[in-house]
């Protein structure tokens, strides 16, 4: 069985689906590994290191994706102008990656109509069973660590308190708003980098873990239900968002910098902090808007951009897992390697679908989409185009 490792696309993606370290287990395994030439530079993995771990390396990216049995991205593959690279693939094979189906159902649309057997890392479920193999989780969490790093670098502040002959400084305070798994990680690095920091999340379930960190839980009592199935936020009523709102906007006010992260699954994420809210802030705090891809946290926010409003710099980071791509190719590909794993038995794939990771992250096969959520979200595009 090949497993191929296909070299990514989009721009700025610096991460890579496997490294040689996993390389060199599957291989062990009795697997042949193809990589595409120059597929690890981005993130300093060279062709002779995947080699040297047993894989194959083929020049030619059209003999790659046609030779796979199972094809490994990172980034979803592009599909634009008439032109899909996932067209390259042979009838049959295999896709894994992060594939964005609710944001582009037509993408796995067109993987079924080629009867394709596509898994998307975003709808592995967040238990603990697969926990190894969770990529949502994995990345988030560098994302968090290098909000926080953003944050600190933005900042015409120092984080930590220093006493010095010169004077005493105060350190930053930090709010972190959206306690998930990139929430966290950015109060443990902002804690590290001897920050004051306070969170806020309308889960009430992470309050121990807010508070396990050294940082403050800010508490809003909403008198709904705010937890979806599998742990996830659900959407708050517009009631719910402006209590929350009312509460934060002191916290805002004081802090020095401001690092959002809330996100809601399929949905735009939730606006929390409004322009009136960013207007209060002092002049030179900083905000950091994780969510800046998905519609962003906070008015003002640019995707890729810096934005200066009312003297506070509005930071809409997109893909930070690729720009610390060393760990993030190390810790992608070992969660891809535990998939492989649960995947291959005997040297083939052996998809049961009682088992409820296959059934989740197993988005195609033999020609069906096998969600409701993508083939729901396929509907409302074509009653949109046709209406
Ligand atoms: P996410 O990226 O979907 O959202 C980030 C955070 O934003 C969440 O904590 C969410 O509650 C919060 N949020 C949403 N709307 C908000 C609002 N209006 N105001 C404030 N905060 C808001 O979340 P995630 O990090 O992917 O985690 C989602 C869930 O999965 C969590 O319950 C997490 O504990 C769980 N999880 C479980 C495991 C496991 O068991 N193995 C692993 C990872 C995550």
């Amino acid at each position: 069985m090949k497993i191929a490792v296909a070299r990514e696309t989009v721009m700025g993606e610096r991460r890579v689906a496997l490294i040689p370290d996993t390389v060199s287990r599957l291989v062990k395994q009795g697997l042949e590994v193809l990589l595409e030439a120059g597929a690890g530079e981005a993130a300093y993995f060279s062709d002779a290191d995947y080699e040297a771990a047993g894989a194959t390396i083929i020049s030619d990216t059209a003999q790659l994706w046609a030779e796979a049995d199972v094809l490994l991205k990172v980034s979803p593959p592009q599909d634009h102008d008439g032109y899909a690279e996932t067209s390259q693939l042979r009838e049959g094979a295999t896709l894994i990656g992060f594939l964005n189906p609710l944001g582009h159902p037509e993408g796995i649309q067109s993987l079924a109509r080629r009867r394709i057997t596509a898994f998307s890392m975003e709808l592995i479920p967040r238990t603990s069973r697969a926990q190894s193999m969770d990529a949502l989780s994995s990345q988030a969490s560098v994302a968090g660590y290098k909000a926080a790093l953003i944050a600190a670098t933005a900042l015409p502040k120092y984080f930590p308190m220093l006493t010095t002959a010169a004077g005493t400084i105060r350190p930053a305070k930090v709010f972190v708003m959206g306690a998930g798994v990139a929430g966290l990680q950015a109060i443990a690095t902002a804690r590290r980098l001897g920050a004051v920091v306070e969170a806020f999340d309308i889960r009430p379930a992470v309050k121990e873990e807010v508070q396990s960190l050294g940082a403050k839980f800010v508490e809003v009592p909403l008198d709904e239900e705010t937890v979806a199935e599998g742990g996830y936020a659900r959407e708050v009523s517009e009631a719910a968002k402006e209590r929350s709102r009312q509460v934060v906007a002191a916290h805002i006010a004081q802090a020095d910098a401001v690092i959002t992260t809330a996100q809601v699954p399929g949905k735009k994420a939730p606006l929390l902090v409004t322009e009136e809210m960013i207007a209060g802030m002092k002049p030179g705090s900083v905000i950091v808007d994780l969510a800046a891809d998905q519609g962003g946290n906070c008015a003002y926010t640019q995707a890729g951009r810096d934005v200066v409003r009312h003297g506070v710099t509005i930071i809409g980071p997109t893909n930070l897992p690729a720009s610390v791509p060393v760990h993030s190719s190390q810790l992608y590909a070992k969660n891809i390697l535990t998939l492989l794993n649960h995947l291959i038995k005997d040297g083939d794939l052996q998809l049961n679908f009682e088992d409820d990771i296959i059934a989740a992250a197993c988005v195609t096969y033999e020609g069906d989409i096998r969600n409701t959520r993508i083939k729901d979200a396929l509907m409302v595009e074509s009653a949109v185009s046709a209406g």
